[in-house]
């Protein structure tokens, strides 16, 4: 899906550039620019920018929280420009740049592009896992990988941007395991983490499967349990489920840890 008006054919639609600090996985607390891009065809539960799912047309503009101040922007965005609104709205040096969503891998050149215009600065992509075939494209131009692992009851129907796409969403469990398997296997041994959310009402054992494709897959890669933060009907869960959660995780000898969402304990984007 590409903008009719676009010069640019790596362009992808821009929701916000901003500062903050990163509040999830394995660089939670680092000081980061964060490039959040439109379009998710997933539906998980605890969904906390259900705002970034469609891809309006044309789309709202894009916040660039600049240092001298917040403005909008056209969303339609080419990786050079996006890169000059990074410069933008770091507050000092140059800072890791996490791209996120949405779903960055919709737009896989674009995220390969940006690399070549950051500098010596760090690209960090965080990504539901359900696009083996774009994380491919893209792992050579990114320094990090946070990995989603996702139950399937925690997965609503999934709604495809491009009905016509080049690599359909997984629908059913046996897709989910395969594009599971497929993106696990290609950050192995590199620096990655997988994050697996805990809701509440979910049982410790329905987690198994995603520690088992962990640790046939890529057994070193740290693993991050976190707690869902209450949305809507979503309840946080009792931390005991937690524990027994990380638990499972620890028996198959994986490197776990429990962290909550750091940005929502502090009240940032
Ligand atoms: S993949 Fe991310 S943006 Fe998409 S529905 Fe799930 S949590 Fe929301």
């Amino acid at each position: 899906m590409r903008d009719p008006a676009s010069q640019s054919t790596l362009a992808a639609p821009l929701i916000e550039v901003f500062a903050s600090i990163q509040g999830e996985g394995r660089y939670i607390g680092e000081l980061q620019s964060f490039v959040r891009l439109r379009g998710c065809p997933l539906r998980c539960a605890w969904c906390d920018t259900p705002g970034s799912w469609a891809l309006a047309s044309p789309p709202p503009a894009a916040r660039i929280a600049a240092v001298r101040g917040a403005r909008r922007e056209s969303s339609w965005t080419s990786p050079f420009q996006t890169a000059c609104y990074v410069a933008e709205v770091e507050p000092a040096g140059p800072r890791t740049v996490s791209v996120t969503g949405g779903e960055p891998l919709l737009w896989p050149e674009f995220v390969v592009a940006l690399k070549t215009f950051l500098g010596a600065r760090r690209l960090h992509l965080e990504t539901a896992g359900a696009h083996p075939r774009a994380l491919r494209t893209v792992l050579a131009a990114v320094d990090h990988v946070s990995l989603d692992l996702k139950l399937p009851r925690d997965l609503a129907a999934p709604v495809e941007l491009e009905p016509d796409a080049d690599e359909p969403v997984p629908r059913s469990a046996a897709e989910w395991a395969e594009a599971r398997a497929a993106c696990l296997a290609l950050v192995a041994g590199r620096d990655a983490c997988a994050k697996v959310i805990v809701a509440a009402g979910r049982a410790a054992a329905e987690f198994d499967e995603l520690f088992e494709s962990v640790a046939e897959y890529a057994p070193r890669l740290d693993v991050v349990v976190q707690p869902a933060t209450a949305v809507g009907e979503l309840a946080a869960p009792a931390l005991d489920l937690v524990i027994s959660v990380a638990e499972r995780a620890r028996s198959l000898g994986l490197a776990v840890r429990i962290l909550p969402q750091l940005h929502r304990t502090l009240g940032i984007p």
